[in-house]
């Protein structure tokens, strides 16, 4: 069991779409961020694929800030871009293709996979074999330092540190992955979802929220 954490910041006052078609930060004022995933109930990757339009694409950068820690403005398009990338990221990774979830992984991961590969072995080793458990802590010094993740230990839980939420989305995609998680779409709104283990919905939901299954069933008998 792992988690995945970054440390980021945002602007309190909130982002919002100019004329010029740039998201911007209101104003000068950030307060710092601690963006954590422990499971897949509320992923953030699923939560900027689903800021389908500008008003919740400014509330996602309002609330988690800019994909890259630092920026405090970004052009519309290269948002548009992202969301694209990983909302087709998802879907591969959250088929049940196996050749379409390890081109997500592929894609997601290159140094990284070794390193989390001989992370888990060393979580999953017998803690009173110490064999074991250097020939695992050998690995992990022999890949070195990897690209965007480090390890610590915290509350008992491994947290890998990613870079920026960009990484920490794309690291939320391999989880997908990992999980076995199904992704889908909303019956009613479209919306993307995530099933089965760790998402906290039972696999066959068709729906993204009582909402949206009422008024799909209301739809229906009006239809009638
Ligand atoms: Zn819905």
């Amino acid at each position: 069991m792992y988690g995945l954490r970054t440390e980021s910041e945002h602007c309190p006052d909130g982002v919002t779409l100019g004329a010029d078609s740039i998201f911007r930060s209101r104003s000068a004022k950030r307060h710092k961020l601690r963006l954590e995933t422990a499971d897949l109930r509320a992923p953030y990757v699923l939560a900027f694929v689903n800021a389908t339009d500008d008003r919740k694409l400014a509330e996602f950068l309002s609330r988690n800030g800019f994909l890259d820690s630092g920026l405090s403005e970004c052009p519309a398009t290269d948002l548009h871009r992202q969301q694209i990338v990983m909302a087709h990221l998802l879907e591969r990774a959250g088929s049940n293709d196996p050749q379409q979830i390890a081109e997500a992984i592929n894609t997601t991961t290159k140094l990284e996979g070794a390193w989390m590969r001989a992370l888990k072995g060393l979580l999953k080793a017998d803690p009173d074999d110490p064999e074991q458990l250097a020939e695992y802590h050998m690995k992990i010094v022999e890949l070195g330092a990897p690209p965007t993740f480090t390890a610590m230990d915290d509350r008992g839980m491994v947290f890998f540190l990613c870079d920026n939420l960009a990484a920490l989305m794309r690291a939320e995609v391999r989880l997908v992955a990992d999980r076995g998680a199904t992704f889908s779409r909303c019956g009613h709104c479209h919306d993307g979802i995530l099933t089965g283990a760790a998402t906290g919905r039972r696999g066959h939901s068709r729906y993204c929220s009582n909402r949206c299954r009422t008024a799909a069933l209301r739809a229906r008998q009006a239809a009638t």
